[in-house]
């Protein structure tokens, strides 16, 4: 069993992170990666810059294997767009990485060699399987442990309210776009159209400020903005009190894009089906009957889901809300959570009845928003120390996020609750964090 790889799951921030610290270590690892490069997933929105800095994007274990190779490390203060976080770090970094890392090879399977999820006898002996498709031919690779960062760009929620597609939500699919608009791409698409925007998290935003952004240029452009939550409460965020200045920004931008008559906001509008008129155009019409009428194209940035169809003969321990590990979600749950600070967390919380098995990154999170590349690094540290045996470094966590600056939970779903910000949503501690040198509020 010692001999096998430990298999990484993806090759986008999180699993490379993984697998830097993994080489470090001197383990033998084996990344298999859906895509045909590196942060294939950022890739498709590689128009869109982060509100993060340069100095949050890069893991510290990643940046030592670069430096070896004699790596340009962009300057700290500045913010890459998808395109240039893909291009300038994790591309290289799968290069230092070189044969470790294997493109457009698809994990569709992980079991417990010849035992099912039922069977308990000989379970521990046996090292686990991941079954792997490369274009037409499947595979079947042994490994010690699996740490799955798949991430779930993948699986974009749908339209639909309840959290299922929209009836006509598929046959109305060439109207409807599930990513920020590319405007580079994609201007004729939108401009001059009644577009809907559906969501409310950090994409909904983005798209709001370029749609106002186009509707000053291009006149005849519309935007309606959906929210399933009653009123807009705190969407916006905490401004210059978010510990992340580029975030906090975004929001300012996207309150006076709605504020300066570009957005039309529609609240408590919860999508039960989408119908297409003769003329082409389309109807929403939410579960209490409203309707949005004379629609050209919808946007929908409903958050994202993780695909657990191919982990289904491992023994997870989910939470049945967030579909993240039971022991992470309570940290992250947006009912009651939306200042973005996450308690350190690492393989204590991330440890599954399914021994050796992980989710780190994106898809650790679940269904739940505010995942910042900072924590799947953390994440990523933890599990290896402890796949190394090394259980002193990988409960030592150390992780402070920069917090949005509102507090007291999304209430999302209903009729926001007065947010109060005195204490918080989780009464987080003020502290200063050594390890990644981030103080809060300190810039
Ligand atoms: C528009 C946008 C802006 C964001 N901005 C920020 C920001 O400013 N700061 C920040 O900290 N975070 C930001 N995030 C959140 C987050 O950090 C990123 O989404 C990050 O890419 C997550 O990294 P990951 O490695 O967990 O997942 P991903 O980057 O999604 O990587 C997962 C990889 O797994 C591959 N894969 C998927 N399924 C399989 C399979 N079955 N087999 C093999 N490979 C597979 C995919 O192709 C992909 O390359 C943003 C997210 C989005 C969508």
């Amino acid at each position: 069993m010692s001999e096998l790889p430990v298999v990484v799951v993806g090759a986008g921030p999180a699993g490379l992170s993984a697998a830097a610290h993994l080489v470090e270590r001197g383990e033998r690892v084996l990344v298999l990666e859906a895509g045909d490069r590196a942060g294939a997933a950022v890739s498709q929105w590689n128009y869109v810059r982060l509100f993060s800095r340069w100095s949050e994007l890069v893991d510290p274990a990643a940046e030592r294997l670069l430096a070896a190779a004699e790596w340009a490390r962009p300057d700290g203060d500045t913010y890459p767009t998808g395109a240039e976080w893909a291009d300038l770090y994790l591309a290289p970094l799968a290069g230092v990485l070189g044969d470790r890392v294997r493109f457009g090879a698809r994990v569709v399977g992980v079991a417990r060699r010849g035992r099912d999820r039922v069977v308990d006898a000989g379970r521990e002996d046996e090292p686990l399987t991941v079954h792997v498709r490369t274009g037409e031919a499947e595979e079947r690779i042994s490994a010690r442990a699996v740490i799955d960062a798949s991430g779930t760009f993948g699986s974009p929620n749908p339209l639909g309210g309840d959290g299922l597609p929209a009836v006509g939500e598929k046959a109305a699919a060439a109207r409807i776009g599930y990513r920020v608009p590319d405007l580079g791409a994609e201007r004729s698409r939108y401009a001059g159209r009644r577009v809907v925007v559906a969501g409310s998290g950090h994409s909904a935003l983005t798209a709001l400020v370029v749609l106002a952004e186009l509707a000053e240029q291009a006149p005849g452009t519309k935007v309606v903005w959906l929210l399933r939550r009653g009123a807009v409460g705190n969407v916006f965020g905490g401004g210059e009190s978010d510990q992340l200045p580029a975030r906090g920004a975004l929001g300012s931008r996207a309150r006076k894009a709605a504020e300066a008559g570009y957005v039309e906001t529609v609240t408590g509008f919860r999508t039960s089906a989408v119908e297409r008129g003769e003329d082409g155009t389309l109807s929403l019409e939410s579960f209490d009957g409203h309707r949005v009428e004379g629609v050209d194209e919808v946007v929908v940035l409903t958050g994202f889901r993780p695909d657990l169809s191919w982990l289904s003969e491992v023994r997870l321990d989910l939470d049945p809300v967030l579909q993240a590990p039971s022991k992470l979600a309570p940290l992250i749950d947006p009912n009651v959570h939306s200042c973005g600070t996450v308690y350190p967390h690492g393989e204590n919380e991330l440890r599954h009845p399914e021994p050796g098995v992980y989710l780190v990154g994106m898809k650790s999170y679940g269904r739940a928003p505010t995942f910042l590349s900072l924590t799947g690094y953390e994440q990523a540290r933890s599990v290896v120390a402890a796949i190394a045996g090394d259980h002193e470094a990988a409960s030592r966590v150390e992780l402070v996020l920069p917090e949005t600056g509102v507090c007291g939970g999304a209430g999302v779903f209903d009729a926001p609750q007065e947010q109060k910000n005195s204490g918080g949503c989780c009464g987080a501690p003020e502290t200063v964090d050594v390890a990644i040198g981030l103080a809060p509020g300190a810039r």
